[in-house]
C-alpha cells in the first residue's frame, strides 16, 4: 500500500516552506502553514460532525480559498470530496448529493437557498454552512474547537477514491468520475513535467474549482510544487488583468471564452503582461487568431487536451510549438499514453487518419459513480479509457482534435449533454419533438441550440422556453438559440440524426 494522499503531500508542503504563500483569495493570503492550520481545523470540525473515513462530503460553494481548505481537510479525514457545480438548481444538486451518497453538505452564504428548496428529501445528517450558523444550517465557525489536540491524519491508500467530481452524462443525468489519491498526485506531476510548474510559479485560478480543470490543471499542481495560486471566486476580465499585475501571475488556465473576454477587454492592450509566461488552454480548440494575438503580448499558449475521467491533461502541446503547430493539443504527457482506435478497435498509427482517442495510465479514473455499465463502456480490459473524442495525428505524431463522438455541446467550457436538456423540453405544452444540438458560437465556442418540433397550431418563442426550462436547468444548459422544424430527420431506429440536423439547419458540422 502507498499511503501517500492529498493531506500528506500538502502537510509536507507546510513542514518545508510553511512561510510561502500557498493561497490568496481577495487580497488575504494564506502561507502554507496557515492554510495547514486551516485544514486542520476544519478536519476536526467535519469529524465532530460525523466524517469518517471513506464517507463522503458534498460541497458547493463559490472558488475561495475555503474551497481548497475544504478538501484537504476532506482528505485528512480520508473521506471523499464531492464538489458540486454551484450553478446548478436545487434537483441537479439533490440527484449529485444523493448519487455520490454524502451524508454532509457544506455550503458558501449563497449556495445554502438552493440546497434548503430540496433538502425535505435528502438523506443528509449535517448540513454546515461555511460562518455562523443560521436557520438549519450549524455554522463552521462556531463548531471550530479552539486550541484542542486536532484528530489525526488518516492514514489512506493511494488507491483510494480522493474525489467524485460530476460530469455531465450522455443519459442525460450527471456521471460521478472517481478520482483517488494516485489519479490526482500522478496528474499533478504529469502538468508539473509538461510546464515546469516550480514554486516560483504564481497562478490565477478563476475557472470553477468544482471542475476538473479548475482544480487540476494548476491549482493542485503548483501548490504541489510549492508555487502560489490567487483563486478568484468567478471569472471577470478586468479583475483578472488587476491581479496578474499585483501578483506578478506566471501562469493561468483559461478557456477560450475567456481568452476572448480578456483580449476584448480595454485593459488588455495596456495591461503589464510581463510575469505571464504560460496560458493553459483546454476545452476546445483555441482560434488562430487569438493564439496570435497574444503571442503579440508575448504570452505563450499551450494548448492542451484532457477530461475529468483522465483528471484532466492527457496530450499537451509545449509553448514552444504552440504557432508550428497551431491547432494541435500536442503529445501524450509524460506519466500517461494515449492511442487512437477505429471502430472496430484497431490500433491507428498513419497519420491523418481519423480515430477514437483513448488514454491509459494511473492519471486514468477507475470509474464511475454507481455505474458499472457505464464504466465497464468506459475503460476497456487492457486500461485504456475510451474518450469518445475523434483526433488524427500528424507525420510527427502530434494530435488534433477533429470531432466528439459523444453527443456533447461545450458552451463557455462548461459541459451541456443535449440529452440532459430534451428531457426537460419535452416537458413544454408547445412542443412535440424536441433534439438540442451545438452551433459554432464566436463569444461561447458553441451555443446549445434546440430545434423543435410544435405541438399543431401552438407558437413558441426562445424566451418562453429558456424560462419553461429554467426552473429545471442550470442557465448555461438553456438554448440560446430556437429553430422550429416541420420534422426531425431520424434513422430507421428512429434515433435523431445531429449531423443531418446541423446541416439543415446551417447551424454547422
Ligand atoms: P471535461 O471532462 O468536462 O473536462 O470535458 C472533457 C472534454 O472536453 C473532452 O472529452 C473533449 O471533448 C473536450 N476538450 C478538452 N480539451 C479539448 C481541446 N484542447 N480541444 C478540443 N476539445 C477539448
Amino acid at each position: 500500500m502507498n499511503p501517500i494522499g492529498l493531506a500528506t503531500w500538502l502537510r509536507r508542503r507546510a513542514e518545508r516552506d510553511g512561510g510561502r504563500p500557498a493561497v490568496t483569495f481577495a487580497g488575504e493570503t494564506l502561507s502554507f502553514a496557515a492554510l495547514q492550520r486551516g485544514v486542520e481545523d476544519l478536519a476536526d470540525v467535519l469529524s465532530a460532525c460525523g466524517v469518517h473515513p471513506g464517507d463522503r462530503v458534498a460541497y458547493v460553494g463559490f472558488n475561495h480559498s475555503r474551497f481548497l481548505t475544504a478538501l484537504f481537510a476532506t482528505a485528512r479525514l480520508g473521506a471523499i470530496f464531492v464538489p458540486l457545480n454551484f450553478r446548478f438548481t436545487g434537483s441537479e444538486l439533490a440527484h449529485n448529493i444523493e448519487d455520490s451518497g454524502a451524508r454532509l453538505i457544506m455550503a458558501d452564504d449563497a449556495h445554502t437557498a438552493p440546497v434548503d428548496e430540496v433538502r425535505e428529501g435528502l438523506d443528509i445528517r449535517c448540513f454546515l454552512r461555511l460562518g455562523a450558523g443560521t436557520d438549519g444550517w450549524d455554522g463552521v465557525d462556531d463548531l471550530l474547537a479552539g486550541n484542542q489536540p486536532h484528530v489525526e491524519e488518516a492514514v489512506v491508500d493511494a488507491d483510494s477514491p480522493a474525489m467524485i467530481l460530476y460530469t455531465s452524462g450522455t443519459t442525460g443525468r450527471p456521471k460521478g468520475a472517481i478520482l483517488t489519491h494516485r489519479n490526482v498526485w500522478t496528474s499533478n506531476v504529469n502538468w508539473m513535467l509538461a510546464v515546469n510548474y516550480n514554486a516560483d510559479h504564481v497562478a490565477l485560478t478563476s475557472a470553477p474549482l468544482f471542475h476538473s480543470g479548475g482544480m487540476c490543471v494548476m491549482t493542485l499542481p503548483v501548490l504541489m510544487a510549492g508555487g502560489h495560486v490567487v483563486v478568484h471566486a468567478h471569472f471577470d476580465a478586468g479583475a483578472l488583468l488587476d491581479d496578474i499585475e499585483r501578483y506578478r501571475v506566471t501562469s493561468l488556465f483559461m478557456v477560450p471564452a475567456m481568452m476572448l473576454s480578456t483580449s476584448t477587454h480595454e485593459r488588455f492592450v495596456t495591461a503589464d503582461l510581463s510575469s505571464v509566461r504560460i496560458i493553459v488552454a483546454g476545452a476546445a480548440p483555441v482560434p488562430e487568431p487569438m493564439l496570435r494575438l497574444y503571442g503579440e503580448r508575448g504570452i505563450p499558449v499551450s494548448q492542451c487536451w484532457g477530461l475529468t475521467e483522465a483528471t484532466t491533461g492527457a496530450t499537451f502541446l509545449g509553448t514552444d510549438r504552440a504557432l508550428d503547430k497551431l491547432g494541435s493539443c500536442g503529445t501524450a504527457g509524460v506519466l500517461n499514453e494515449v492511442r487512437l482506435i477505429d471502430f472496430d478497435g484497431n490500433v491507428l498509427t498513419t497519420p491523418w487518419v481519423h480515430g477514437e482517442l483513448c488514454v491509459r495510465g494511473d492519471t486514468v479514473t477507475p470509474g464511475y459513480c454507481n455505474l458499472p455499465e457505464a464504466t465497464m463502456a468506459a475503460l476497456t480490459p487492457g486500461g485504456w479509457l475510451r474518450t469518445g473524442d475523434v483526433a488524427y495525428q500528424d507525420e510527427d505524431g502530434y494530435y488534433y482534435i477533429a470531432d466528439r463522438l459523444k453527443d456533447m455541446v461545450i458552451s463557455g467550457g462548461e459541459n451541456v449533454y443535449p440529452a440532459e436538456v430534451e428531457s426537460v423540453l419535452y416537458g413544454h405544452p408547445s412542443v412535440a419533438e424536441v433534439a438540442v444540438i451545438g452551433a459554432p458560437d464566436e463569444r461561447w465556442g458553441e451555443r446549445v441550440v434546440a430545434v423543435v418540433v410544435l405541438v399543431q397550431g401552438a407558437q413558441l418563442e426562445l424566451e418562453e422556453l429558456r424560462e419553461f426550462a429554467g426552473a429545471r436547468l442550470a442557465r448555461y444548459k438553456l438554448p440560446l438559440e430556437l429553430r422550429i422544424v416541420d420534422v426531425l430527420p431520424r434513422n430507421t431506429t428512429g434515433k435523431v440524426l445531429k449531423h443531418e440536423l446541423r446541416a439543415m439547419t446551417g447551424t454547422g458540422v
